[in-house]
């Protein structure tokens, strides 16, 4: 998993259009017979000075859980924050007569993923917009796919799906939220969408700043020719980092597709009587006064500084798989 940043730039553009489709969907847009409906005063807003309307058929009772603040909140806040919202409205909704934790899903359903994320995010191509400005070269969850944003003129190009970190299944409420909408591979998007997530055993890509140091990729030779890749927890106070990695089933996704890259490596370093990973590293380019940022771009094709991890696929996995067999002293 690799950690998103802030993403100020991307919350920025998204939070205003976000926020006045939800406004307007919950409240309707405000006119003399709607006075407590949304309205941004942005005479350049488009949402707000349109004939957009409320969701029709939804509980009254569902829409009057909701001010301005709140609306602002669920697209803007930070995941600790999205879970207390959650809570907070869940039961306020839940202590009215008659109501029960089924009905608040179903119009949370009915408001913010069949009129949010799909009549609006992916029907407004908010997905290309979202992902251009996030401009995450790899999958966030695995590295191992590049991500594409190709949008032809008519019609569908290709874009880098959204997980729901916490999945709009089980929180509706959060399917257009800034912080929960992770650019993924398919692969990841359908893994993720069966393993719940939880902030308190999971680490998340927008909130844990030290995702890369929490963890590493290494590797157990079964035999000269075979040997299963897996990964070592960094962090001795929590073992956050590995239960991501089972959640994520990354074991078996590298496993399946990464094993190749693991055996070559082993190879270089064991297979020759002189250590070729070492000579490729630090004899191949003689005199050329290079980098290792550029050696090891040029010769394993991928990036070694984290916060580049994303521009190349396999960057952490080679990345640490050759540190541990450049301090590995035994043939
Ligand atoms: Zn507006
Ligand atoms: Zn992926």
């Amino acid at each position: 998993m690799i950690y998103l940043g802030n993403q100020y730039t991307a919350l920025e553009k998204y939070k205003k259009e976000a926020t006045c489709w939800l406004g307007i969907k919950i409240k309707g847009r405000k006119t003399i017979s709607n006075p407590s409906g949304h309205f941004c005063a942005e005479s350049t807003c488009l949402l707000c000075n349109s004939n957009a309307k409320k969701r029709s058929r939804v509980d009254q009772n569902y829409r009057d859980l909701f001010s301005d603040q709140i609306i602002h909140e669920i697209v803007v806040a930070k995941p600790s924050r999205l879970v207390e919202i959650f809570s907070a409205l869940l039961s306020n909704y839940i202590a009215l007569p008659g109501k029960d934790a089924d009905d608040f899903k179903s119009e949370s359903k009915k408001i913010f993923v069949k009129s949010g994320y799909t009549n609006w995010f992916l029907k407004e191509r908010w997905n290309y917009q979202l992902a251009k400005l996030i401009n995450q070269h790899t999958c966030t969850y695995c590295n191992r796919q590049y991500i594409f944003i190709y949008k032809k003129s008519k019609g569908t190009g290709m874009v880098p799906q959204f997980d729901h970190w916490f999945s709009k299944s089980d929180f509706p409420l959060l399917a257009l939220s800034f912080f929960n909408l992770i650019p993924s591979c398919g692969i990841c998007n359908s893994i993720k969408s069966q393993n719940a997530m939880d902030l308190g055993k999971h680490l998340h890509p927008y909130v844990d700043t030290n995702i890369s140091s929490s963890y590493r990729f290494s590797y157990f030779l079964k035999s000269t020719t075979t040997s299963n890749i897996i990964f070592k927890n960094n962090n001795l106070i929590n073992n956050r980092s590995l239960d991501t990695i089972e959640a994520l089933e990354l074991e078996k996704i590298y496993e399946g597709h990464s094993s190749k890259e693991l055996q070559d490596l082993i190879d270089l370093r064991y297979k020759y009587s002189d250590n070729y990973l070492e000579i490729l590293l630090n004899k191949t380019f003689g005199e050329l006064q290079m980098t290792d940022k550029e050696k090891y771009r040029l010769i394993f094709g991928i990036e070694l500084n984290e916060e580049n991890y994303h521009k190349r696929v396999l960057s952490k996995f080679k990345k640490d798989i050759i540190d541990e067999l450049l301090n590995t002293n035994s043939k």
